[in-house]
């Protein structure tokens, strides 16, 4: 994608059959620049943001009626999409009315298929297209050659036989990888820099004592400024989201999830942060994905504790997925606005319902921002309660459970016993472990919606097969993420037994309240 090109105001998908209906010329007489597709119904959310983040106004889809789809589901499909990308918009501050699906047939006066519904902010009229903003507009240290690491790699084979995607049998090799890593003929263009999971697992094992994970990423920033994308999970809606979050003049309603009963200041010591919770609900509300329950869970438990937690009114998302994908340019403009909105409402503890959230606060803002922020504290959820005495109620109704430890939180941070504590402190609760747990426990298989191939499903099922095995009824964890793809994958595989739960660690205490 050029980033030179001028942004283009109005833009049509058209399914290709439409396109005999509505020709090029009629297309650019209106003003559209467009693309012609197989289907309309192969639109996906992701395309349709990323024309806004591009400079559209507006956005349309331009398909078969329902009843004439050759496809059967096409224009039934873009209109899911519409919708989904309508609640984003919403989310973001801009007039839903943005995209809109239009059937097309011999029937259609063109006049009507382009009555332009301008994107504007719903307050201050600005527009949805937040633009392309200059390149170089900060002093970004570039990431270097690929010569500059001091990890030594003496091949040995160790990583390959821990890591789980290795262990896959699907042809990845860390070992490959971390072989050819300081050279300069490092491994650059392959998809298997994209493979690892950054589960850090192999960190175990390494001869080296150093992070492979980090290693890979080193790779992925020089890969990245030399213009490779991996392929993403989900149509890149997620990376697109971030940044078009990382635009100055973004408008977004952060706050509307807060119901009356919630208290929450707008100045203050302890902050929660509420990481892309709403926008997730809107992208998974298929998988009954309820995170913004969670979080008004979170604050009805630190109410009882006393404490009105900040909420910012324009906190943006730490930038973990783009960071993993080599992007380190937004992710430090994100960092920057993040850290200066917390400073300015006072804050001096955060505390994260999601672990990567937490990570990137502790272990990449740092290095992004500098001394910004360094006198945060940065707590995870589970810490931060068990330090304030929380004590989960429970009737004393019998059930047993398992804890699922996330990469980030367990490996990456070293915070594996308050969720424990926690859970074990719940009246009635047996808690069991998995055969992998703590740091030896394995990854829900997702990491910052790359690719979810076939590696990933089989990393999901290992998982899924150690929680039946040991019988409990719930699967808890303390983060958000892990929850969306465990829970996918026991959907896929048809698995709909209610009385089997995925559950994130603060819907389990405020159920037992
Ligand atoms: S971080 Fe995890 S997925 Fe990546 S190479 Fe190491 S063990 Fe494999
Ligand atoms: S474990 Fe470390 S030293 Fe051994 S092959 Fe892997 S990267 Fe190289
Ligand atoms: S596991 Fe499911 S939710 Fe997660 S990336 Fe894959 S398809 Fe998406």
């Amino acid at each position: 994608m050029s980033r030179s090109l001028p942004p283009i105001r109005n833009f049509a998908f058209v399914c290709e059959r439409v396109s005999v209906l509505v020709p090029e010329e009629v297309l650019v007489k209106n003003g559209f620049g467009y693309r012609t597709v197989n289907c309309i119904g192969q639109v996906g959310t992701g395309s349709i943001l990323q024309a806004f983040e591009y400079g559209a106004d507006q956005v349309v889809l331009l398909g078969c009626p329902e009843q004439e789809c050759r496809h059967g589901i096409g224009a039934q499909n873009a209109r899911k999409q519409v919708e989904t990308s309508r609640q984003l918009l919403n989310l973001m501050g801009f007039n839903p009315e943005a995209v809109r699906f239009v059937p097309v047939s011999e029937r259609s006066e063109h006049d009507d298929l382009f009555s332009v519904r301008l994107a504007s902010n719903r307050s201050s009229g600005q527009k949805v297209a937040v633009g392309i903003e200059p390149e170089n507009d900060d002093n970004f240290a570039p990431a270097g050659t690929k010569r500059q690491t001091d990890f030594v790699c003496i091949e040995c084979g160790r990583c390959s036989g821990v890591c789980p995607v290795a262990r896959t049998g699907l042809g990845f090799s860390p070992r490959r990888l971390m072989q050819k890593a300081g050279t300069e003929d490092a491994p650059l263009k392959t998809r298997a820099l994209y493979a690892c999971l950054g589960c850090d697992l192999c960190k175990t094992v390494c001869p080296s004592g150093k992070s492979i994970a980090e290693e890979i990423l080193r790779l992925r920033v020089i890969a990245f400024q030399q213009g490779t994308q991996p392929v993403m999970a989900h149509d890149g809606v997620v990376q697109t989201l971030i940044r078009m979050m990382a635009k100055t003049t973004l408008p977004q309603n952060r706050r509307e999830w807060i119901s009356s009963d919630l208290r929450v200041a707008d100045r203050g010591e302890i902050a929660l942060w509420t990481g892309c919770a709403p926008y997730f609900d809107v992208l998974f509300k298929e998988m009954e994905v309820n995170q913004v329950g969670t979080l008004r869970n979170a604050v009805r438990i630190m109410n009882r504790l006393g404490i009105e937690p900040v909420i910012l009114a324009d906190e943006r998302c730490c930038g973990h997925d783009l960071l993993w994908l080599g992007d380190v340019r937004t992710v430090k403009k994100l960092a920057r606005h993040n850290l200066t909105q917390l400073q300015d409402a006072g804050v001096k503890e955060v505390v994260f319902l999601c672990p990567e959230c937490l990570r990137t606060f502790k272990l990449d803002y740092p290095r992004l921002a500098g001394t910004q922020g360094a006198e945060l504290k940065l707590k995870h959820i589970s810490e931060f309660l068990f330090e304030h005495g929380f004590k989960p109620a429970g009737n004393g109704t019998q059930i047993r459970v398992t804890y699922h430890d996330p990469c980030r939180l367990s490996r990456h941070l070293g915070v594996e016993d308050a969720p424990r504590q926690l859970i074990g402190q719940v009246n009635g609760v047996e808690l069991v472990e998995m055969a992998h747990n703590r740091s030896e426990g394995l990854c829900c298989g997702g990491t910052s919606w790359l690719e979810c191939g076939a590696a990933v499903k089989l990393l999901q099922d290992r998982r899924l097969q150690e929680w039946q095995a040991v019988k409990a009824e719930t699967l808890i964890t303390g983060c958000g993420k892990c929850e969306i793809h465990l829970r996918c994958a026991q959907m896929s595989r048809g698995n709909n037994n209610k009385a089997q739960k995925i559950v994130n660690l603060i819907d389990f205490f405020a159920d037992k309240e």
